[in-house]
């Protein structure tokens, strides 16, 4: 049976971290993008007093149509397309991301059919261990914690914000993460 990954997007696939500081220190001539978060809510390094004010102007600001994909990302999903793996974009992102989403994945060269000749679908879920994937690949703490509750196979993908989450294997970045999953395929190297 076809292995089918589901990847999460902010901060695994794509460097939202990085991504929104810049549009940030570009909209308010800020410093942010000096430093990096190390916790999972981070309004307070903007002039924003909540994340909700945060994230109506990341969306007037296009901010998850201008993510670039972390290093190894688009290399490690090729790889395993090429080795017959199917993957899941799976983000809990805001309904209103939705056509900034698929127009940042298709400017480098994504573009989920629903599993059709893609091989990769993309889906907008915050219940994430309901989409049926064989394995799951993110980097929140409340996310990996859901998932190992209900049993799933989940990695996490180790970020300054998720040290204590719970996963069934943790990698630090795309190359390990690649063959892991290859691994999990059954895919020999
Ligand atoms: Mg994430």
């Amino acid at each position: 049976m076809k292995l089918i990954v589901g990847l999460d997007l902010d901060g695994v696939t794509f460097d939202f971290d990085q991504g929104w500081r810049k549009v940030y220190d570009l909209w308010f001539d800020g410093q942010t993008s000096l430093s990096s978060s190390s916790k999972w809510d981070f309004h307070d390094e903007t002039h924003f007093l909540t994340m909700v004010e945060f994230y109506k102007w990341a969306q007037r600001a296009n901010v998850f149509g201008s993510l670039e994909p972390l290093p190894g990302a688009l290399g490690g999903i090729h790889t395993w397309l090429e080795n017959g793996i199917s993957v899941l974009f799976i983000t809990s992102r805001p309904d209103w991301a939705a056509g900034a989403t698929s127009a940042c994945l298709a400017r480098y060269g994504l573009v989920p059919d629903r599993l059709g000749r893609s091989g990769m679908e993309l889906r907008f879920e915050h219940e994430k261990w309901k989409a049926h994937a064989g394995v799951y690949v993110d980097d929140s703490p409340e996310v990996l914690t859901q998932l190992k509750a209900h049993g799933k196979t989940a990695i996490r993908f180790v970020q300054p914000w998720n040290k204590r989450a719970p996963s069934t294997v943790a990698v630090q970045h795309w190359k390990e993460l690649t063959d892991v999953v290859l691994e999990m395929a059954g895919v020999v190297a």
